[in-house]
């Protein structure tokens, strides 16, 4: 008999293998056209179109301005050329000093890069220019990381992150978090995935107990932008983990045609609460090469959580936020003034 893991496993990967890959194809399933959509093969080859059909099955077709669409569709905006956009908005790069695979950037925080690539391509990641191929961990270098961990007093968190950390095995997750649950002075772990938005099943009973499972407090830190991307199927998954145990937070990017409306990203936070996950960040766009068509002006940020802090209580309003190379935490962006808040 196949324990029950390894078919949930087996579940996700072969989502995974799946997926859509060809842009031509992807709007030939929703009956749009390349033409119509300013599809671009160049934009493609540079960073490829990766869509698993979960995903794909939430966007509606036939809409040329679906907000999941716009996400994933490589157009001929990507290739403007544009001052003030480059491929390390965030200085990363250069962060990876301590050791390949580790970047640190702020206080008591390490983040290990475990995962080249993702389950699904944003196409205004600020990591879409990453060196992967030079980050990649092989199970030595792993070790190696976790000593500079273990040499660090001042780290009390380990955050996964990648491209995608749980596109690693369950068995190989198992492991590294007993590994790092070894070191004394590390008390949370966190993971930063998209994997459980775009393909649901990746929540398997194998992935509950390898957070669950250890003595570090579990935090899941998911990356939705829409709350059309929550269907029931995500809902299901983030119940599985909280019923388990795990803190569930989200981020989100605010994306020009995704979700730059004050109803939409009340939605979005509505929605997340629903399914047991709370607003963390709201990030500006980091001025990546390719993605400048979805940049929102900080001006306009400030104005947007202004309006959805009017609509919301405070607790499902997302910091509003920006990643500024060489800064101790990121900076964090006050909404725009309205009237005197009546504070008695
Ligand atoms: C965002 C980020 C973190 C986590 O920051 P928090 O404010 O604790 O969520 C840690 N390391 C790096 C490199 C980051 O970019
Ligand atoms: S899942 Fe996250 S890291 Fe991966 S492409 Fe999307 S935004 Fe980038």
């Amino acid at each position: 008999m196949i324990p029950q893991t390894e078919l949930h496993s087996a579940d996700w990967q072969s989502e995974l293998r799946a997926a859509e890959t060809d842009g031509t194809a992807l709007l030939a399933r929703l009956n749009l056209t390349p033409r119509q959509m300013g599809f671009s093969a160049v934009a493609a080859r540079e960073f490829s179109v990766l869509v698993p059909l979960p995903y794909l099955q939430r966007i509606t077709p036939g809409d040329p301005n679906d907000p999941l669409l716009r996400q994933v569709l490589a157009t001929s905006e990507e290739t403007l050329v544009k001052p003030g956009y480059s491929d390390d908005p965030v200085g990363e790069t250069g962060d990876t000093i301590r050791h390949p695979g580790i970047i640190q950037k702020y206080h008591g925080r390490v983040l290990l890069i475990l995962a080249s690539g993702c389950a699904i391509n944003c196409r205004y990641c600020f990591r879409r220019h990453f060196p992967y191929e030079d980050n990649r961990q092989s199970r030595r270098e792993w070790l190696q990381a976790l000593d500079a961990i273990a040499a660090d007093t001042s780290i009390t968190e380990v955050i996964l992150s990648g491209g995608d950390p749980l596109l690693v095995s369950d068995q190989r997750l198992t492991e590294l978090i007993q590994a790092i649950a070894d070191i004394g002075h590390v008390k949370r772990l966190r993971v930063h995935t998209r994997l459980p938005v775009v393909i649901p099943s990746r929540v398997t009973p194998g992935l509950v107990s390898a957070l669950t499972a250890t003595r570090l407090r579990s935090v899941l830190v998911i990356h939705s932008n829409h709350a059309r991307e929550l269907d029931e199927e995500v809902g299901a998954a983030m119940r599985r983990l909280r019923a388990a145990g795990v803190d569930l937070l989200n981020q989100s990017v605010l994306l020009k045609g995704v979700n730059d409306r004050a109803s939409t990203l009340a939605a979005l936070s509505e929605q997340l609460f629903a399914i047991g996950v709370m607003p963390y960040y709201l990030h500006l766009l980091d001025k990546v090469r390719g993605a400048s068509h979805f940049d929102v002006s900080e001006q306009a940020g400030k104005a947007l959580i202004a309006a959805v802090s009017a609509l919301l209580p405070g607790y499902l309003v997302p910091k509003l936020v920006r990643e500024e190379a060489g800064q101790p935490a990121k900076s964090a962006i006050a909404p725009l003034a309205t009237e005197t808040a009546d504070r008695c």
